[in-house]
């Protein structure tokens, strides 16, 4: 991103299929690329990054199996957002708040009584969002497509984009195209998963090739800065595990919230060669074999292992701890989910629908989704499901069933 060319490498998970490539029980078992799964970090701005660019059109392949994953951490996190916009900054009914990647406009609802509204969105979401009256564009953003927004409604006093810059190759381009929606005195806010929460609760389960970078405070700040922007102010939020909500602008009067200096002083330990990067190398493989212990000890009792939610981040861990269905019998998914009927990537463990749950009464439920656990456990027991969990990271660990045993 800043032009250094030599990069250091931080963990190795090995060579992976793309996690969304999930083939179809049905059809017969051909050959899968698998690509190195590499991450590394520049010494000269400290961006973590992925270290192959897998090419667009196998990441996201027409059969593509999306799934919302609008969690409750999310649609609370979005209205949180809205509220602490209009705590701090204000917005009359005149303003225009834009969302890059706004899906199928769940973050814009919370700001259509604040102000006017509109969504840009590459995928048939924003026809959805235009059902729900959330004004949206399907378009995927350009430095021209904002030119083009810019002509038609004018500047806008907030621009957002959650959970979008880790997945864009061409990033430059859309910090360039914010740059020109956004009036002089507005403000861009950013989502991103964090890598010092990645670093710390050891989530290496979301190192995969859809995302091509994991920011820091610091990486971030030294790519707005380059646009002109100037980080004002940043938060620390659930979401995705771990994100930071980051605010910045171009207005040289707004002051620097302490926030900003406290972050950086923190990544302090984040940097390229850090003895905090080193460890994190050692306690990826802990976790691998403290997690391979775990489920040996339970097959070698005859238990019988499930996973729950196939979400993309379960392809990495299952691929690099060598789960296969002789250890995970199948994966369980909600009703109406488009992975059903499909083997997780790389693997011929199978996806099934989640009502099997209850009848079957594995032993073992393994959350994939680990890091909303608390949030799945209670609706798994209300529906009836009797077997203890696994919880597989930062420390593989065993949680009981809550429920009273009949
Ligand atoms: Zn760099």
């Amino acid at each position: 991103m800043c032009g250094h060319r030599s990069l250091e490498p931080v963990v190795f998970l090995g060579y992976q299929v793309p996690v969304n490539a999930m083939r179809r029980i049905e059809e017969p078992l051909r050959d899968e690329p698998a690509f190195p799964t590499q991450l590394l970090i520049c010494p000269s701005c400290d961006l973590a990054q992925i270290g192959f660019i897998v090419d667009q059109r196998l990441l996201f392949p027409p059969d593509y199996p999306y799934s919302t994953g609008t969690t409750q951490i999310l649609r609370t996190n979005f209205a949180d957002l809205a509220r602490e916009v209009q705590r701090s900054i204000g917005l009359s009914h005149e303003d225009l708040v834009i969302d890059i990647g706004s899906n199928d406009g769940t973050l814009l609802s919370n700001f259509q009584v604040l102000s006017r509204v509109l969504g840009i969105e590459p995928t048939l979401k924003a026809q959805v969002a235009n059902e729900r009256g959330i004004r949206s564009l399907m378009a995927f953003f350009t430095p021209a497509v904002a030119s083009q927004v810019r002509g038609e409604h004018g500047l806008a006093r907030i621009v957002t984009a959650t959970n979008v810059f880790a997945h864009i190759p061409q990033i430059d381009e859309i910090v360039e195209g914010i740059a020109t929606l956004l009036d002089p005195e507005g403000v861009f806010i950013s989502e991103s998963h964090y890598f010092g929460d990645l670093v710390r609760t050891l989530q290496y389960d979301t190192i995969y090739h859809e995302h091509l970078r994991y920011y820091s405070l610091r990486s971030l700040k030294a790519l707005l800065g380059r646009h002109g922007f100037r980080v004002f102010r940043v938060q620390r939020i659930p979401t995705h595990g771990g994100s930071i909500r980051v605010y910045a602008t171009r207005n040289a009067t707004c002051g620097e919230d302490a926030s900003v200096a406290a972050l950086l002083a923190e990544e302090e330990q984040l940097c390229a060669g850090s003895p905090l990067l080193r460890e994190f190398r050692k306690r990826v493989l802990r976790s691998k074999l403290a997690l391979l212990a775990l489920v040996h000890e339970m097959k070698g009792r005859g238990k019988r292992i499930v996973g729950i939610s196939a979400p993309s981040r379960a392809s990495t861990l299952i691929n690099y701890v060598g789960l296969d269905e002789g250890v995970l019998e199948c994966v369980f998914e909600i009703a109406g989910s488009s992975k059903i009927g499909r083997y997780m990537p790389g693997t011929v463990i199978p996806v099934r629908d989640e009502a099997a749950l209850s009848l079957e009464q594995p032993d073992y439920a393994l959350f994939l989704s680990w890091h909303i656990w608390e949030e799945l456990k209670p609706t798994l027991e209300q529906k009836g499901f009797n077997g203890d969990f696994i919880v597989p990271l930062p420390d593989p660990r065993i949680i009981p069933n809550s429920r009273a045993r009949g």
